[in-house]
């Protein structure tokens, strides 16, 4: 994979109505996006499969959608009041504030800042840390600020929620909660697309184990999400790998984290990360909150402050790895065909109803009632606003599995043509039987519920 395919999915995106620049029509925000009509029904499925996934199949797991803005003491005993902070150099030319770990480095002082290209001498423009949480006032009057904080991860909602979700579920560990919702962090590099954002969504478990057996269930979380991209995004086994996190890496918390990192066209980055948190945050958040935090463990008689392995998903970036991977191209008749080969369960759209031509008042009307037969039972889009090919070119690229037609000949024989998306072949079908030829071939989990 290469920049150039990069450059291809995201014109892709945002010629198709995935994804948007974030404030765009002010002139953007970098490292902001807003996902299109397209984008959101993708983004919905990915988070939709999880949640069924976790919270709907499993018994030991219960789901919370905690506040995003969150009192200052939850990050003073998390640690990210002092801690989650970038060391930032100010560029004296064009002003722009780079991380010089991350720009290039000429020799032990000098750097070179990344927007304008000059030398910076860092012990003359001393490198100055930047907190990356986003702080909002929450007092009416200004002149007394109560600062709340726009959680940097939506983990710290589960520690601080562990007592109500213990107290009002009754539940006995191994047991986990899980989250999705927005999070927030001021990064500085900016880039890649989607890949690295100031709002982004996670999808979390903190999953609460006995010390014991902390090891054991983090090997079964890391082998449990890394065969959830292969069998429920459908990424392809070969754009996937494992990274052990080294222990200079590792997060002040962490006992030992794991990365699954995807092949994206600007080389392996981290979609998840599996961390073994240990009791760090609910030992310190009975600290600073002077509650009791810990777990009755009836067969040793003891209270006990469970440890915790966290999967930690982006839905962003597995949004961008399911673009990524399902991106294709193929000559076709001396043409370009883009496609993209989406597991039908993740499509926005499931089917497309086109009438061959606009103008003929019965095909489109006949088109419009297989629409609207069934789009109360799948996702479907009626289409008429251009010909017959460019019709099927959009719901190539935007992965519909099948297109149906309904032409002249229709009319006569009262079958339409559908098309498969894969392999283009083109069938006959009765209109009676449209939506059980469609039902034979897709999955139960393609159709609404
Ligand atoms: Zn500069």
């Amino acid at each position: 994979m290469s920049e150039d395919k990069l450059s291809k999915i995201v014109s892709l995106c945002k010629r198709r109505g995935f994804i948007f620049g974030g404030s765009q029509l002010y002139g953007g925000l970098s490292s902001i996006w807003d996902y299109g009509p397209l984008g959101v029904l993708l983004k919905k499925r990915i988070k939709d499969i999880w949640w069924q996934e976790y919270v709907e199949k499993r018994e030991d797991i219960v789901g919370l959608d905690s506040a995003i803005i969150m009192h200052e003491n939850v990050f003073l005993a998390s640690g990210h009041l002092s801690g989650f902070c970038d060391e930032l150099v100010d560029c004296p030319q064009c002003k722009k504030r780079f991380r010089p770990d991350k720009a290039e480095k000429i020799d032990e002082k000098l750097y070179r800042c990344p927007y304008c290209g000059i030398e910076v001498d860092i012990t003359l423009y001393k490198p100055r840390k930047f907190n990356l949480m986003l702080k909002t006032n929450l007092s009416a009057v200004e002149t007394t600020p109560l600062w709340g904080y726009l959680r940097p991860e939506t983990a710290q909602g589960i520690f601080i929620n562990f007592l109500n979700v213990i107290n009002t579920t009754h539940k006995k560990l191994p047991f986990g909660i899980a989250q999705i919702g927005k999070a927030f962090r001021n990064e500085v590099t900016a880039g890649n697309f989607i890949f690295r954002m100031k709002e982004f969504e996670q999808m979390e478990i903190e999953y609460f184990v006995k010390e014991e057996e902390a090891d054991k269930f983090f090997e079964e979380w890391v082998k449990e999400r890394f065969n959830f991209y292969i069998e429920k995004m459908g990424l392809k086994k070969e754009n996937l790998r494992l990274r052990e996190h080294t222990k200079e890496e590792l997060a002040h918390y962490a006992k030992r984290c794991v990365d699954i990192e995807y092949n994206f066209p600007f080389g392996w980055s981290e979609l998840e990360g599996i961390a073994n948190r240990t009791n760090f945050d609910l030992s310190s958040h009975s600290k600073v909150s002077k509650k009791d935090l810990s777990y009755f463990d009836e067969e040793k008689k003891e209270r006990i402050i469970p440890f915790v392995i966290e999967p930690s998903a982006g839905v962003d970036r597995t949004f961008f790895a399911v673009i990524c991977d399902a991106y294709d191209e193929e000559i076709v008749k001396g043409r370009l065909r883009v496609v993209l080969r989406l597991k039908p369960e993740l499509a926005p759209y499931k089917v497309a109803i086109f009438p061959l031509l606009k103008s003929d008042n019965q095909l489109v009307e006949l088109a419009k009632k297989i629409f609207y037969d069934i789009k109360d039972k799948i996702s479907s889009i009626y289409d008429d606003t251009a010909n017959i090919g460019k019709l099927y070119r959009r719901q190539d690229e935007v992965g519909t599995p099948f297109c149906v037609t309904v032409d002249p000949q229709t009319l006569m024989d009262k079958k339409v043509t559908i098309r498969d998306r894969d392999t283009m072949k083109q069938e006959r079908v009765s209109i009676d039987r449209v939506f059980e030829f469609i039902k034979e071939r897709l999955n139960e989990e393609c159709f609404i519920s």
